[in-house]
């Protein structure tokens, strides 16, 4: 029972200085969020030693019984959180849901079509060197040129075109919501499966903030560790019809023995995803989102050649583009990261400069809004980014207006 501190005083002070970092600096990358302490607790907990390959009540190893329980109890919340028919929540990462997704409903060879990865799809919807691009034939969609939204003229035509099995509909990189309904009709005039990865806005979803994908898609998969605050993993949800094709999928298809902690870690989150704090602390990470956005669209930010893609959000991120400014996008990130704010530097739809540079930032509110930051607070913090990005900048002041902003809203006190 030697504690960590004491057996790898190596690891341990990483972690420490980790959690530092957590609590001094403001985390604004889109797809992060804070787990409760209670989620990391279970997650810790000793389910990390149990062997359960199968599901809830057909295992392949004994003394399943408690692990059972924990793994029934999160598929009933997630059904119930989300209205689907059927759940599997062993994905151990929303990449790895995605791909036994795709496994149950595909062969190798067959179409699918994605959004494409610069105009804010993930790489599992057909990037190139993924699994998904090197097993499957890849038709990409985009956003228009003019508005920065999904062209759903275009996907209508690309799928009429090139007849795929697969639209996947979902992104890691946009600040506007999808019309799922649009999507399904789609999918039914050319036979297509529709699957949703509402990986980024699945917490805005469970607060009914955001259209829920699940009535019309036919798969729906999500990570739990992003909007959702939950652990690090993935689920997915489907129609009663294709459970037995999405469990065999996961569990032989892709997976050996699940992650019962994870699960066990995930059940928590999903009941607190169904709490009223969390459909506050949801409305919050969209208010802090359209603060941003409204704040980086004044005269004083465009007039160095600033600007937010489509002019605005509906969800938990802003995209800065930066198409106009001599900051590029990693210079940005760095700057940002100097004064103690934390966000990713991201390809924008036709973005002039190279993707280890970029001329897009990707700003999100998900884990301020869980540290409890109100609007007054998300208001100090866009102004705090919007000065930064100026061709001058004081960085101390700055860094001291980001430490009194950490400093009001402490993380994990007592860790
Ligand atoms: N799907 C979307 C839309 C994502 O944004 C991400 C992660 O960024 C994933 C899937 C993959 O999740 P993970 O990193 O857990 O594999």
């Amino acid at each position: 029972n030697t504690p960590l501190h004491e057996l790898d005083p190596d690891v341990a002070a990483a972690v420490d200085a980790e959690l530092h970092r957590q609590q001094s600096t403001l985390e604004m990358i889109a797809s992060e969020n804070f787990a409760p302490v209670a989620v990391m607790e279970a997650q810790g907990s000793v389910l990390t030693n149990k062997y359960a390959e199968g599901y809830p009540g057909r295992r392949y190893y004994g003394g399943c019984e408690h692990v059972d329980v924990v793994e029934q109890i999160a598929i009933d919340r997630v059904k119930g959180l989300f209205g689907a028919e059927h759940a599997n929540v062993q994905p151990h990462s929303g990449a790895q849901a995605n791909a036994a997704a795709m496994f149950a409903l595909l062969k190798p060879g067959d179409t699918i079509m994605g959004l494409n990865l610069a105009h804010g799809g993930h790489l599992t919807h057909g990037m190139k060197i993924n699994f998904s691009g090197k097993l499957y034939n890849v038709v990409a969609y985009h956003v228009d040129d003019a508005t920065g939204q999904v062209d759903m003229a275009e996907v209508e035509k690309l799928a009429k075109e090139h007849k795929p099995k697969l639209i996947v509909a979902g992104w890691s990189a946009y600040p506007r919501q999808l019309d799922f309904a649009a999507f399904r009709r789609v999918a039914d005039e050319v036979g297509a499966y529709l699957m949703v990865d509402m990986a980024h806005f699945a917490g805005l979803v469970a607060a009914g903030l955001h259209p829920n994908p699940v009535p019309h898609a036919h798969v729906v998969t999500t990570t739990t560790h992003k909007t959702l605050g939950g652990p690090r993993g993935g689920v997915i949800l489907s129609t009663a019809e294709l459970a037995k094709k999405i469990n065999s999928a996961v569990f032989p298809g892709q997976q050996g023995g699940p992650l019962e902690h994870v699960i066990a870690a995930k059940a928590v989150a999903f009941k607190v995803a169904a709490s009223e704090d969390f459909k506050e602390r949801q409305q919050r990470t969209l208010d802090g989102a359209r603060i941003l956005a409204e704040r980086l669209v004044q005269p004083d930010v465009t007039e160095h050649g600033v600007s937010v893609l489509t002019g605005g959000t509906d969800v938990h991120l802003v995209l800065v583009d930066l198409r106009n400014s001599e900051l590029d996008g990693q210079q940005a990130e760095d700057r940002l990261h100097e004064v103690g704010i934390t966000v990713n530097r991201n390809a924008i739809p036709n973005d002039p400069r190279p993707p280890m540079v970029t001329s897009g930032l990707r700003i999100g509110t998900p884990a301020l809004a869980t540290r409890g930051f109100q609007n007054e607070d998300f208001t100090e913090v866009a102004d705090i980014i919007a000065e930064t990005l100026k061709p001058s900048y004081d960085a101390d002041a700055l860094k001291a207006r980001v430490s009194a902003l950490a400093a009001k809203h402490p993380l994990y006190p007592g860790l």
